[in-house]
Parts: structure tokens; C-alpha cells; sequence
């Protein structure tokens, strides 16, 4: 299996296509993040996404194609805080000089059940210290581009003030007993500690185990008690369990909400600031009296 894997490499490393030469080639492990960099790098930077949209990168396998995106790039960006398990095996197969850039360092992180929570990017706050830190390790790779990346950045970065606005305003017109959902994965306790939504989920912060009988048979019991009124589907996730306590409990199904992924092109939510708008406005509809 590894000297498979050793020789598809090999393989993809002598056909690779040629890259502008003069642009930085930089990787992001998953959707959210690659547009982060691609707002802040504009057409300095070559970005490759390894997890693509609608995928789970809590349990992605990488393929020979990603080792060979890895070893050409200059930059590797991940979330960190327990997220991609997968990145340092793939990182040190891919035997490429790239240094891997945390984004969210300096981000206060949440911890459920002793583990850290990954998903910070769902507070915009602390999707401006992404940027920030993308910017800064954009600028030092490529100082002759670095003006560029800060004048890019700071203009996402109003963007992104006034998106927090936006979220502050929809939340804030949904009557504050009715602020609470349930949604797939506990994907959202970032949101839910700054902007006031409570959010229980059947599975943890991690989509790596499912949810036992016990746990959906407790959501249920607590969606009953507390009046929840809807629940949410993921576009990561199987919507069979979500379907099951909507139907035990009356809960209506809220739509989806995008937690760890971005849609296509062609989907809802292509981009981050796309996706927290679908999100508040799903939240708002199913949520209002
Ligand atoms: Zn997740």
C-alpha cells in the first residue's frame, strides 16, 4: 500500500503542471480557510483547497494528489486546534519545505468535554484573526507582495465588521426563548458563545463517532423539555438523524446550516460570508415565531 502510494506520487510529481512562477503556491486544508486566503492572497497567490466543498474534513482521507499539492507548495494553512488529525502524516509523507501556518493562533479556544473545540471561524471576530494571521504569514513569504496582501485584507476585514453587524441584527429580532436548535455535530459553539443562539447536538465537536442510541434518546428528551423549535440538517452530514427527532419530537427541520464546509460555485454558500448570511437567515426564519 505505501510503496503504491510512493510510486503515484512519483508519478504525479513528474506530470504536474507548470504554476505561474512568480505567484505564491499555497495550500489550505479545507473550503472556509481557502477562502480566507484566496480574499486576502488575490492573484499573488495560487491557493489548492485539499478538502473540497460539501466534504467532512474531521474524517478525510488525503489521496497521493494531495502529497503532490503539499510538496509544491510554499505555505500550508490549517485551522489546528485538533481539526485535521490527518495533516501531520501528510504533511511529513509529502517530504516538501512547506511550513504549515495555524490560523487560528491567538484565538481563545473553547473546550467541550476536554477536547478543543475546532470550529472558531463560526465567530466572525474570530474569523478577522484568521485573516490577520493569513495576511502576516502571506506578507512574510512574499514581502515583495506584502503591501498588497495588507490593503486585500483590510478591505475583508470591513467586510467582515460589517457582516458581524448583520449577524448581531438577525439574532437579535429572534425572541431570546426561541434561540435554541439542534444541529447535527456540535459545530457551532463558537457562534452560539458570541452571539447568543444555544445549540445541542447528538454528536460531539468531532464527526469521528456516531451518536449512540442513549445520546439521540437524551437530545430527545431535552427537545421535548425545552420547546426547541427546529432542528437543522449539515450539508456534511447524514440527514437521517436529524430526520428521526424532527419526527419523535414535532421539532420542524430548519433547513441546513453550513458548519465546516462551503458549497459549490453553484450552491448557496461558495463563499465564507455567504454562508454566515444563509445560516442567519435560516436560523431567523425557522426560529421566529
Ligand atoms: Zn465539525
Amino acid at each position: 500500500m505505501i510503496r503504491f502510494w510512493l510510486i503515484a506520487l512519483a508519478m504525479f510529481a513528474a506530470a504536474g503542471p507548470a504554476r505561474a512562477a512568480d505567484r505564491l503556491n499555497v495550500v489550505a486544508s479545507f473550503s472556509i480557510l481557502g477562502d480566507f486566503v484566496r480574499n486576502v492572497g488575490g492573484d499573488r497567490v495560487d491557493v489548492t483547497t485539499l478538502v473540497g466543498h460539501d466534504s467532512d474534513a474531521h474524517v478525510y482521507a488525503p489521496t497521493p494528489s494531495d502529497a503532490k499539492k503539499v510538496a509544491d507548495a510554499k505555505l500550508v494553512f490549517v485551522n489546528g486546534l485538533g481539526f485535521e488529525g490527518w495533516l501531520p502524516r501528510l504533511v511529513k509523507s509529502a517530504g516538501g519545505k512547506a511550513s504549515v501556518v495555524t490560523a487560528t493562533t491567538g484565538i481563545a479556544a473553547l473546550k467541550r468535554d476536554s477536547q478543543a473545540d475546532p470550529h472558531a471561524w463560526q465567530s466572525v471576530a474570530n474569523a478577522k484573526i484568521y485573516v490577520a494571521n493569513i495576511r502576516d504569514a502571506l506578507a512574510a513569504a512574499a514581502p515583495a507582495d506584502a503591501e498588497g496582501f495588507k490593503s486585500r485584507a483590510q478591505a475583508y476585514l470591513a467586510d467582515l465588521d460589517a457582516l458581524e453587524r448583520e449577524v448581531r441584527q438577525a439574532i437579535a429580532k429572534i425572541p431570546e426563548s426561541r434561540r435554541k436548535v439542534i444541529s447535527t455535530h456540535n459545530a457551532f459553539g463558537y457562534f452560539a458563545a458570541a452571539y447568543g443562539v444555544e445549540f445541542i447536538a447528538p454528536l460531539g465537536v468531532s464527526t469521528e463517532s456516531e451518536a449512540s442510541a442513549r445520546d439521540i434518546a437524551g437530545i430527545i428528551t431535552q427537545v421535548r423539555a425545552a420547546r426547541i423549535p427546529a432542528v437543522f440538517l449539515e450539508n456534511i452530514a447524514d440527514p437521517r438523524l436529524m430526520g428521526r427527532i424532527s419526527a419523535e419530537t414535532g421539532a420542524r427541520v430548519g433547513g441546513t446550516l453550513y458548519s465546516d464546509s462551503l458549497t459549490g460555485e453553484k450552491g448557496d454558500s461558495p463563499t465564507y460570508i455567504a454562508m454566515v448570511r444563509h445560516n442567519i437567515k435560516a436560523l431567523t426564519s425557522a426560529l421566529s415565531p
